[in-house]
């Protein structure tokens, strides 16, 4: 009796243990085939060092071209996996075209909530609650620490499901982030990791890290290469030189200074309007992404509903104070993301789009998508896309106004870019054609060739970018800086 009693304990016993919730079970698997939860639980730094490529989403010759390309050398990420803490540093030399320094080094930490960033004079300052959730949840982008972040007893595991080769499952952590954990059904070691996020142009977006070259160190299995992408465009492809487990890592802790700091707001956003002929104004104001706007008979167009949302909804409302006329077009310049952040708040706003042919498809596709996870104002208010769309050359023309749009030829950064020439005050405007600001002028000469190819006779540069210039003085910026470096 007594004997069997035991035999019942201990079939109870084992049915419990066998009764680990499946979707607990594939966690508990990538943790073994990760060293055992001991190890994992026990290791107390990580240093990842290596180099790969960061394309620059959104700034791609054409919709559909080749994205341009950071190179990025002395990629060095320490995690302090008990304290919650990370540092990244890099350098990334730019592979394309680019106006500004080629040449940058980044250097960002994360302690806890607190996100900062460090100069190069060593001086940290406090970043935004975005960049600390951003860079949480990248943090989380690792088979170590989303499998720790998994086992933590705080944290849930759900919606186990197979998926070809691999297990998925749901984890949100303690924070309540939520995140996709895929596990090889084979080697039970973690494939890939993903989470969901919003993008002011693409709206919903998928962010997914997979794993690949698994080593062995120090009793971890490390994968090598980590590739990030979003949505379907890479964001980084890194291969890993060397994964060191418990090395000394060094304090990572915010400073002081930079934990008692507020984290700063998000800028407010200003609009200014800047008269700069009969019926044309300048929208200035904050940032560096200028409108521009006409007065027609019995209309407003806009050039430019740049940035996202909150900057052109301001921009919008900002050109309906300067006239009675309703506003009933924009032009948007070219498809990079700074420059059609605002296209689908000036489609809800009821606007005509007009812009470079070959944006059509592209612009179709970013009126379409999902914005769930943030609704905007089109997601709340659906309206129709109608474009008006742009071959070579389209005038705008009545008795207020004459607006002649072109479009930017045989530009090697530029391929859908439209500017805009008004003949009675021998005005341009462009957007990203030339900024006053910028380092080099790479392909000024292209520039200065399409204005001589369309005859025009500018005698000043109403820009995007930039301040207001006489036109002789953009000439002689662009000849003082164009050169092109040896090897291009
Ligand atoms: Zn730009």
């Amino acid at each position: 009796m007594r004997k069997s009693l035991w035999a019942i304990l201990a079939m109870v016993l084992a049915g419990g243990c066998a009764q680990v919730p499946p979707e607990m079970q594939v966690v508990d698997d990538a943790a073994a085939a990760l060293g055992g939860k001991d190890r994992m639980q026990s290791a107390k730094t990580l240093v990842i060092e290596g180099e790969g490529s960061a394309p620059n989403v959104g700034q791609n010759t054409m919709p559909d071209g080749e994205l341009p390309v950071w190179k990025v050398t002395q990629f060095k990420r320490t995690i302090d996996l008990a304290n919650r803490r990370t540092r990244v540093q890099q350098v990334r030399t730019a592979q394309f075209l680019f106006a500004n320094a080629t040449v940058q080094r980044q250097n960002q930490g994360l302690d806890g909530d607190v996100a900062y960033n460090v100069g190069p004079d060593g001086k940290a300052t406090r970043a935004g609650d975005v960049a600390a959730h951003d860079r949480r949840i990248e943090l989380l982008h690792h088979p170590i620490t989303i499998v720790r972040a998994a086992l933590d007893p705080a944290a849930k595991v759900a919606n186990l499901r197979q998926q070809g080769q691999e297990q998925l499952v749901d984890v949100t952590t303690a924070k309540g982030d939520t995140l996709t954990l895929a596990v090889d059904a084979a080697t039970k070691l973690p494939s890939r990791v993903r989470s969901m996020s919003d993008n002011a142009n693409m709206g919903d977006v998928a962010i997914e890290t997979t794993f690949s070259g698994y080593e062995e160190v120090n009793g971890l299995k490390l994968p090598k290469r980590l590739t990030t992408k979003m949505d379907k465009y890479l964001q980084f492809d890194m291969q890993v030189a060397k994964n060191t487990v418990d090395a000394d890592a060094g304090d990572l802790a915010a400073p002081e200074a930079v934990k008692s700091a507020a984290a700063p707001a998000p800028a407010a956003v200003s609009v200014t309007a800047e008269p700069v002929g009969k019926g044309i104004w300048w929208l200035a104001g904050s940032g560096n992404h200028r409108s521009v706007v006409f007065e027609f008979d019995d209309h407003l167009t806009l050039f430019e509903v740049p940035v996202n949302e909150a900057r052109s909804k301001a921009v919008i409302d900002k050109a309906r104070t300067l006239s009675q006329k309703p506003l009933a077009q924009a032009i948007v310049s070219h498809h990079h993301f700074d420059h059609s952040g605002g296209l689908r708040v000036a489609v809800a706003e009821g606007l005509t789009i007009i812009t470079q042919r070959a944006n059509e498809a592209f612009f179709k596709d970013l009126i379409a998508r999902k914005h769930v996870i943030a609704p905007d104002a089109l997601a709340k208010n659906p309206k129709p896309l109608k474009m008006e769309l742009v071959d070579d050359e389209l005038t705008l023309k009545d008795t207020s106004m004459e607006v002649h749009l072109y479009h930017l030829l045989d530009n090697p950064r530029e391929g859908t870019n439209l500017f805009a020439y008004v003949p009675r005050d021998r005005i341009l405007v462009q957007a990203d054609l030339y900024d006053s600001t910028w380092q080099q002028h790479l392909w000024g000469e292209n520039v200065l060739w399409n204005i001589e190819h369309r005859k025009l006779r500018v005698d000043k540069d109403v820009p995007v970018h930039g301040q207001i210039e006489p036109f002789a003085q953009m000439v002689r910026t662009i000849k003082a800086k164009s050169s092109i470096p040896a090897g291009n």
